[in-house]
């Protein structure tokens, strides 16, 4: 009997694709699995070379074709997505063989939905694949009606999904109601699911049971989630306090500094991810409703971005009220006293993240399954205001500070508070010893082992 199985995970290169994948593997050693990660050499190079953080997970490299400058160095993102699989797949391959001729065995490959090819590669060698689910079971089913051709998305029409209220065609993501220049995401999400003897979601049972119900009819759905560093939800892993992995350096210390004499639930945190660029105008809507509205707050702004800010936004007057970073810790941040809401663009680690840290929201979208999910944590899981963009996608900053009030002054605010504390006590249950989400883990583990 095989007491210690391999697997291989492999997370799309992105903050919001490998910091999920990450935690899995976390769960997975602690439950006596050996995990490597497989990443690309230019994340390799760059990035993950604070290794310590990840545990025992082995780290090894693959070519995605753009060794030196990686996603952002390709002419568009379907060539990116064109090249990582021609590359990818051969480069995958040679790694296997070689950890296969010193003397590794690899009885799974877990692989990001968004390189369907790594299926393929583990078909070629005779290994179980599983594809990996990093947004919301919702979202997923929303795609699978897309690529099975099950839906169409008329413009001005809504449409009906197995396990979802009615969505309206422009709250589906928009990698299928605006392929814009993403033409190859749609097809690529779902692709090659039938060979996968597992599809993994990080999500949870009580967060989306109808639409989970639904899928686990089609497929060996493992719900994992939500992936959060084990400190911030059933503290069972004693050093998993973050996901040992940033794309950008923060500047932690003066974060917490900022927040630690705020009073309690007042301040507003604004982040949009690892990848969102929001332009100059929509930067000075936000900008001029902060200080307009007069809370404090910190707001992430990637480095590259900071250019798009009003010339004259961080003087005195903004500054006394508000902190502007690159980059921060964001689980620190979410978990802190002070925070009062969080203005976010609703990626699905920041919705998660929200939610396990019972903070309320104020959903921002800005494309792919942000605007789906934005969706889901304003009318169906009820712990945020999903704010309005005008007719040209413009959020107005009378429309920002209005939700922003909403969550902080109003009674509404109070229920959506009492909302994300029910759900943050589901998480950290669906994660605990016995939980939906460690069953899932387990069953895995055990199928893994043949004693299923
Ligand atoms: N994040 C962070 N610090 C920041 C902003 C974001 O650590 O200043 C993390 C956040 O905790 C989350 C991830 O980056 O885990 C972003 O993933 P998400 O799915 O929310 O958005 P994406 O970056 O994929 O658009």
């Amino acid at each position: 009997m095989n007491k210690s199985p391999h697997v291989l995970l492999i997370p799309y290169p992105a903050q919001g694709h490998i910091n999920p994948i990450i935690q899995f593997g976390k769960r997975l050693l602690s439950k006596g699995v050996k995990t490597t990660l497989i990443t690309t050499i230019f994340f390799f190079n760059s990035n993950l070379t604070n290794k310590t953080n990840t545990t025992s997970i082995e780290i090894e490299p693959i070519s995605d074709g753009f060794d030196e400058g990686g996603y952002d160095s390709a002419d568009s993102s379907e060539s990116y997505l064109k090249t990582f699989k021609e590359v990818g797949s051969k480069s995958l391959g040679d790694l296997i063989k070689k950890l296969q001729d010193e003397g590794n065995k690899i009885d799974a490959i877990i692989y990001d939905s968004f390189m369907p090819w790594c299926m393929d590669v583990a078909v070629e060698f005779g290994i179980d694949g599983g594809a990996f689910f990093t947004q919301a079971c919702g979202v997923n089913n929303i795609y699978y009606h897309v690529h099975k051709g099950l839906i169409s998305l008329p413009v001005g029409e809504s449409v009906s999904v197995p396990g979802l209220p009615v969505v309206e065609w422009w709250e589906t993501p928009s990698f299928v109601h605006d392929l814009g220049p993403y033409p190859g995401w749609s097809e690529t999400v779902f692709g090659n699911i039938d060979k996968a003897r597992w599809v993994f979601s990080n999500s949870f049972y009580q967060l989306e049971k109808e639409v989970i119900e639904w899928m686990q009819n089609m497929w060996k759905l493992k719900v994992i989630g939500p992936t959060l560093p084990s400190m911030y939800l059933d503290k069972r892993l004693k050093n998993d306090k973050d996901y040992g992995f940033n794309l950008f350096k923060s500047n932690h210390s003066e974060c917490i500094k900022w927040l630690n004499d705020k009073p309690k639930k007042s301040l507003v945190y604004i982040s949009f991810g690892s990848a969102a660029k929001l332009g100059p105008k929509q930067m000075e809507e936000i900008a001029w409703g902060l200080r307009d509205s007069n809370v404090n707050f910190l707001w992430v702004i990637r480095a590259k971005e900071q250019e798009n800010l009003p010339k004259d936004f961080l003087d005195k007057r903004v500054t006394e009220k508000g902190l502007v970073v690159a980059w921060c810790r964001q689980l620190d941040v979410l978990a802190h006293e002070s925070i009062g809401c969080f203005v976010t663009h609703c990626g699905f680690n920041s919705t998660l993240e929200a939610i396990s840290l019972g903070v309320p929201v104020v959903g921002m979208p800005q494309w792919t399954d942000q605007i789906t999910n934005a969706k889901f944590l304003d009318e169906i899981w009820g712990v945020g205001a999903r704010v309005k963009a005008d007719e040209n996608g413009l959020v107005r900053r009378g429309n920002l500070v209005s939700c922003i009030k909403t969550i902080l002054e109003d009674e509404r605010g109070d229920v959506i508070r009492e909302n994300v504390a029910k759900w943050r006590d589901l998480a950290k249950l669906a994660l605990d010893e016995g939980g939906s989400s460690d069953q899932h883990i387990d069953e895995f583990v055990c199928e893994l082992m043949h004693e299923c």
